[in-house]
């Protein structure tokens, strides 16, 4: 039976997770060199019964973050009226420092908005048990997907009296799920290190069932080649989306370049920052990061994600909505579609 790796406060069997600290100490625990960076091959153990075949997944070529205000229902209806019209599907992301309705009920939501559901399932908390509970509710719905991430751990001034669960990691939920019956998404960190072990990891989460990823930022869509290169290499051959980097003002900037694994172009950052309007230059630098990663082999669409605005929720929904407004008339151009009609 795999054990999880020695001294990993997530238990994990299958890493590392997203959050290994550039100098490859733990994302909790700055004393602790993160055990994935040290010689051992932690990937060698393998107890998949049989691979988990559930076939290419129909990537959505927009998909944008949903950012709400938390236990707020008319605020995220107001939302949704924004970014569904505008959105091949809608991601729900699992914060550790703002919990929020069940996935179920926020997926229900997103449907009946009329655009795609994609809820991210972390294994902080909530037990196995409670994770079948919300996949067999999640596959009933009959929602897009799921995103199936281990979870940054909580910050150590956020509920400090607060059980981290940790029974699964990324790779064993991805299982799960894809057993449910569910079209399953994992995450990758091409950017954190160690760097050599991510294309592995990413065909593991493949063979325990994930038909899609979705890549955190990257310094340039030249960096996220070089890494699907190596990820085919190491045979993963998953559709990609790429995460498009929104931001118009510092704040929205600075939040995204806190998160550990996550890396920004540090120059187009201080030409948006620096630019007579800001907000406008935060949308095109989207707008082109968007189409220059769409060119990239192998990635299949891009999650907008990001503050995108200091001027509060529905502001950064605001800048989302016209990012994929844009994206979306740029690529029917590049096909040759007439205006409004999608490819
Ligand atoms: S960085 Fe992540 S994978 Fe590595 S020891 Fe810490 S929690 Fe575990």
């Amino acid at each position: 039976m795999p054990v999880p790796a020695a001294g990993c406060p997530k238990r994990m069997i299958f890493g590392p997770c997203g959050g290994v600290r550039s100098d490859g100490s733990c994302e909790l625990d700055a004393a602790l060199t993160c055990p994935w960076c040290d010689d051992r091959d932690p990937l060698a153990v393998r107890p998949w019964p049989s691979p988990t075949a559930t076939g290419p997944a129909e990537a959505p070529a927009i998909l944008t973050d949903l950012s709400v205000p938390p236990y707020d229902l008319a605020a995220m209806r107001d939302i949704l009226e924004l970014l569904a019209p505008v959105s091949d599907a809608v991601l729900v992301g699992e914060h550790q420092n703002r919990p929020d309705f069940p996935p179920t009920m926020v997926a229900a939501e997103i449907l009946a908005a009329g655009t795609g559901p994609w809820i991210t399932l972390t294994c902080r908390d909530r037990n196995r048990v409670v994770l079948e509970q919300e996949l067999a509710g999640l596959a009933a719905l009959g929602i897009d997907g799921v995103l199936c991430v281990t979870g940054d751990g909580r910050g150590q001034d956020v509920r400090p009296e607060v059980t981290q669960v940790f029974d699964l990691d990324s790779t064993r939920l991805t299982h799960l799920a894809a057993t449910t019956g569910l079209t399953t998404a994992v995450a990758v960190a091409p950017a954190a290190p160690p760097a050599e072990l991510r294309p592995a990891a990413l065909a593991e989460k493949q063979r325990a069932g994930a038909s899609l990823a979705v890549a955190n930022h990257v310094g340039s869509p030249a960096a996220l080649s070089s890494f699907l290169d190596r990820a085919r290499a190491a045979g993963a051959d998953l559709p990609v989306i790429a995460a498009v980097a929104v931001y118009t003002d510092e704040r929205s900037a600075a939040v995204l370049a806190a998160f550990p694994g996550l890396a920004l172009d540090p120059d187009a950052v201080a030409a948006v920052l620096a630019a007579p309007d800001p907000r406008e230059a935060g949308i095109e630098a989207a707008v082109a990061e968007a189409e220059a990663l769409l060119a990239v082999p192998g990635v299949a669409g891009v999650n907008l994600s990001g503050l995108a605005s200091a001027d509060g929720w529905r502001a950064g929904a605001e800048v989302k909505a016209e990012v994929a407004a844009r994206v979306a008339e740029r690529t029917r151009r590049d096909a040759g579609l007439a205006p409004g009609r999608r490819g």
